[in-house]
């Protein structure tokens, strides 16, 4: 069958763009992913080319390039009606190890995906983060909140490269009239994360799992709020196809403190690990929880998985990791 549509995802190979991917074939797109496994998995590309076989095999391609470097003619030359940019390290931990890769990524290399949605007219989305608010003094929070971000510290390669990326889509907005999408991504989870990704829903499954302490950093009463990734990827797509340039909050408002998630993670592994408490990283947001008003008016997008719903079928896909012995 004739794809309806071709789509770019950078970061395709990763957590949520894997499931994008996903989505899309579904939808009878054409998909073509860049990315360059600095985060992402083999693996995750190669189950999607599992998915299409059968078919001709020509609705995917996957081309290995960072998106820093100047974009490789396999891309350049192709035409795409989206352009979904999720290419980015999310973890914390990566914040430390590759600060001056994760702010080139959102700045230079979300800059020549905006130069080749121009030169096709195509639309695009930059995923952003509710990282842009940093550790928010509004709650929850909406998005005419300007943010309380610390530009000189250890989490500022990050939030300060989502608003770099954000500024670039509404100066090509503005001055080229392009058709731009920002999707600020609260904490999402799901089947798919690396073991070793070092986020804190990974993190409790895997040690659960092996029978070692969950690791509570500071006293564990800072709140997240957690989305499960089908209504996260269904809130992307809408986001593409709406009329809104502005920027949309996606999350789940579920909002539970580490404790809590701590607590949940034992009972559904029922396990009795003890918990270690270690120091809270430096500028740690306290709270966080999204106001979807925007979302909700605009595109008719809320999130319908629970918590428990969707933490059970994460809790199958890290048993199978355990399983498999995939622990990176
Ligand atoms: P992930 O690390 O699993 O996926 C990111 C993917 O991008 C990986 O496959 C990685 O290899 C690729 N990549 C990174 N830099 C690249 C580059 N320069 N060139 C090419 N490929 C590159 O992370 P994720 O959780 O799936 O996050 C996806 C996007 O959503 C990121 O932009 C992240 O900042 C954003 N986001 C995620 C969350 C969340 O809770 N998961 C929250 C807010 C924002
Ligand atoms: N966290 C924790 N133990 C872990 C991993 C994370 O207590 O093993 C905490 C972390 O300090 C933060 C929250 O869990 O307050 C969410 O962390 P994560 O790295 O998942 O994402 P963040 O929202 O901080 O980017």
């Amino acid at each position: 069958m004739k794809a309806s549509k071709s789509a770019l995802v950078a970061g395709g190979a990763g957590f949520i763009g894997s499931h994008l991917v996903r989505f899309l074939l579904n939808k009878n797109y054409r998909v073509v992913v860049v990315d360059n496994l600095v985060t992402g998995q083999m693996r995750n590309i190669e189950s999607i080319r599992n998915l299409v076989v059968g078919q001709d095999g020509a609705n995917f391609e996957f081309v290995e390039a960072n998106i820093i470097d100047p974009l490789p003619s396999a891309i350049e030359n192709q035409e795409f009606d989206e352009i979904y940019n999720l290419a980015s390290p999310a973890s914390p931990v990566d914040f430390g190890r590759i600060p001056l890769f994760i702010l080139e990524t959102a700045s230079v290399g979300h800059r020549r995906l905006l130069d080749l949605a121009e030169k096709c007219g195509a639309r695009i989305l930059f995923a952003s983060s509710s990282e842009v608010y940093g550790d928010a003094e509004v709650h929850p929070q909406t998005e005419g909140y300007f943010g309380n971000v610390n530009c000189f510290g250890p989490r500022s390669c990050y939030d300060e490269a989502k608003r770099v990326g954000e500024t670039l889509n509404y100066i090509y907005k503005e001055q080229k009239s392009l058709q731009v999408r920002t999707a600020r991504i609260f904490n999402t989870y799901g089947p798919s994360m690396r073991p070793s990704d070092g986020r804190i829903i990974p993190n409790f499954f895997m040690q659960a799992l092996q029978g070692e302490a969950l690791t509570i950093y500071g006293d564990g009463s800072q709140t997240r709020s957690f989305c499960y990734v089908s209504d996260l990827v269904e809130g992307l797509f809408a986001l593409m196809q709406s009329q809104e340039s502005r920027p949309v909050n996606l999350g789940n408002p579920i909002e539970r403190s580490v404790l809590e998630i701590a607590n949940t993670v034992r009972t559904l592994t029922r396990s009795d690990v003890e918990l270690k408490y270690l120091p809270l990283p430096e500028n740690d947001p306290k709270v966080r929880r999204p106001n979807i008003t925007r979302a909700s008016e605009s595109f008719q997008w809320t999130p319908k998985v629970s918590l428990e719903e969707g933490l059970a079928q994460t809790l199958t896909y890290f048993k199978e990791c355990v399983a498999s012995q995939s622990f990176n």
